[in-house]
């Protein structure tokens, strides 16, 4: 079974036991991946459903629902300050494998550019196929980008976040034990663009509740940040 394909779907796709591929997915399925009339893959509502399936035509034909069991007992939402040039790429696929609920683009004092709108497309997208590659239950949310100063109001959740210098305990010492988290509690992490957070933008984050954190005594890239704040969590919640 877990050698099967797997293709990301639409949950309208799925009518009374069929899914109607698009004219992408038969291609992908037909021409890239070789399968042929009857052979079988594994199709993803990317919202927590996978079926066995078989093709049939231009249809999938659902044979049974499967369980999946890849993802955190933890929901993580990561902000993150836009980095310099296809750098959200990178954080977006890595993040997505390791294991994210979310992804707020963030819009910080020192973001050095706006993204396009094909950008939030394009991320969406590359989270999509990450979550397939990584056998995930769940595809990541994209958010829009927003002003990271007008993004702090959280409820029911532990925010932290991530700064290069100062003496910040290390987030590995902060996450609360297994078992202290309350049901449906969130984490959320925050880090920083190329030039780091300003000292204002840290002291709103502390203000709306947020810890501020190290991640070791390194100066890590804005793109690796995110990648090591997530693997520790990662490290803490996995059963
Ligand atoms: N230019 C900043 C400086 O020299 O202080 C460093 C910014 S760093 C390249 C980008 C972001 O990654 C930071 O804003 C922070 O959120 C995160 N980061 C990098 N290293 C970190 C560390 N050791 N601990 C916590 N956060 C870190």
């Amino acid at each position: 079974m877990s050698q099967l394909q797997r293709i990301a779907i639409a949950p309208s796709q799925l009518q009374q036991g069929q899914i109607s591929l698009t004219k992408e997915q038969q291609h992908y399925l037909a021409r890239v991946l070789r399968l042929r009339e009857g052979d079988h893959f594994i199709a993803m509502d990317g919202r927590g459903k996978w079926w066995l399936t078989q093709l049939a035509g231009e249809q999938g034909q659902v044979l049974e629902p499967l369980v999946v069991e890849t993802e955190l007992p933890v929901s993580i939402t990561l902000m993150l300050a836009l980095p310099k040039g296809n750098g959200f790429d990178e954080v977006v696929r890595c993040c997505t494998e390791l294991g994210v609920t979310t992804i707020a683009p963030v819009l910080s004092d020192r973001t050095l550019l706006q993204p396009s709108p094909q950008k939030l497309e394009r991320w969406r997208r590359i989270a999509a196929e990450a979550a397939e590659q990584s056998e995930r239950a769940f595809v990541p949310t994209i958010l829009e980008p927003v002003a990271f100063s007008s993004s702090l109001s959280f409820e029911n959740s532990q925010q932290y976040i991530c700064e290069a210098r100062g003496n910040f305990p290390h987030l590995k010492d902060c996450l609360p034990h297994k078992g202290q988290m309350a049901n449906d509690q969130e984490l959320i992490i925050a880090t920083g663009p190329e030039g780091g957070w300003t000292q204002e933008e840290i002291d709103s984050a502390i203000a709306a509740g947020f810890q501020a954190v190290s991640l070791g005594r390194r100066i890590l890239r804005a793109v690796t940040a995110p990648v090591v704040a997530l693997s520790l969590i990662t490290a803490a919640y996995e059963v």
